[in-house]
């Protein structure tokens, strides 16, 4: 099977070409071409000998995904696409419009291990994780679009199907290539990670000093009521969440997210608010609110007449906190709703 070519970084292809008894400028020749926007087939790089084009043709693949499907919102003009990759799974990625801003909701993993209760994702299972460069031709594919409206992805969220802090490794190297100014080059106060709270990857994170901003979704202020929706809260409990938490705005000086999913009678009433004031307030955070998007379980989306009263709550502690409008929700590409449905 031919190589991803996405999953090499530019001293591994320099490597290759070496190998293959050519110079190593060529690798950076490639880069320049298959970056940011992709490209359809090695013969479209003009500048390649032919008989490198030959050997990399046999050796490479530069078309990483099909697009499957792509859906544009009535609503807001979100772009939601489906990919399927070399092996015929499929991920979704979605791009969001806000003011100047074009954010690209990126997958790290084909389904999702979790199980959390109120995420489609969650029932596709767990199928298997992305590669760095499966990850990376994401932002490629969406750049490619966006290259039609004079237009880039600025910020990356890794908010969509998976867990990227459970495929650490590619993770991390796809985020040094979305970093990478001769890549796509995209500030490191642009590039936010999700997590359910893998604690052993957010000390990496902090040992490695990746400079990520850190999102973590919360969802419950007791751990009765996250164990019941979050299965992982079992083994990292909140309590460990909020230490790793403090300890990452420290080392990092930057304020940690906390997301956290409006779910009515669940986690949205008066003593959730005041408890959830309790555990942030001495934390430098800011507080996501995210009303439940529409899922296939009994869960119900709280209603403005909680959130508001809710909101007021944790804003008149002094907390920095804003609802979260999810974008592409009549594409089913909204927080929480990718699952590789291509209906
Ligand atoms: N695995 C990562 C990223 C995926 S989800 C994580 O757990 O953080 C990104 C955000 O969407 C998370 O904060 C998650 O709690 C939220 N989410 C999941 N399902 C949702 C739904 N049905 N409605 C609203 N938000 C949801």
């Amino acid at each position: 099977m031919k190589q991803n070519i996405y999953d090499l970084n530019l001293e591994e292809l320099q490597e290759k070409i070496i190998e293959f008894g050519e110079k190593k400028y060529r690798a950076k020749q490639i880069f320049d071409a298959i970056f940011p926007c992709g490209i359809n087939s090695i013969y479209d790089i003009k500048n390649i000998p032919q008989n490198l084009q030959i050997k990399l043709d046999e050796k490479f693949e530069f078309v990483a995904a099909k697009i499957v499907k792509t859906k544009v919102s009535a609503i807001d003009n979100s772009v939601k696409f489906a990919l399927k990759l070399l092996d015929d799974s499929i991920i979704e990625s979605v791009i969001l419009y806000a003011k100047d801003r074009r954010t690209l909701c990126l997958s790290s993993q084909v389904g999702c291990a979790l199980n959390c209760a109120f995420c489609e994702t969650a029932k596709m299972g767990f199928k298997r994780n992305l590669s760095s460069g499966e990850i990376l031709y994401q932002l490629v594919v969406a750049n490619n679009y966006l290259k039609n409206f004079g237009e880039k992805i600025t910020n990356i969220v890794f908010m969509g199907m998976g867990e990227a802090l459970s495929n650490f490794d590619n993770f991390e190297k796809a985020f040094f290539a979305i970093h990478d100014q001769k890549i796509f080059g995209i500030g490191t106060r642009k590039i936010t990670v999700s997590t359910a709270g893998v604690i052993p990857s957010i000390k990496k994170l902090i040992e490695r000093k990746i400079p990520v901003d850190l999102a973590i979704s919360l969802n419950a202020a007791t751990d009765k009521i996250r164990d019941e929706i979050m299965p992982i809260n079992k083994k990292y409990p909140i309590s460990q969440l909020l230490e790793i938490s403090k300890e990452y705005a420290k080392e990092g000086d930057r304020k940690v997210m906390f997301e956290y999913v409006m779910i009515s009678g669940k986690n949205d009433g008066e003593n959730d608010a005041k408890q959830l004031v309790k555990l942030l307030k001495n934390i430098p955070c800011k507080l996501n609110l995210i009303p439940l998007n529409d899922c296939t379980n009994a869960l119900v989306c709280s209603s403005e007449a909680q959130i508001e009263p809710f909101t007021k709550i944790i804003y008149d502690a002094g907390i920095r906190v804003m609802v979260r409008r999810s974008g592409g929700k009549d594409i089913g590409g909204a927080c929480g709703q990718l699952a590789g449905n291509l209906t």
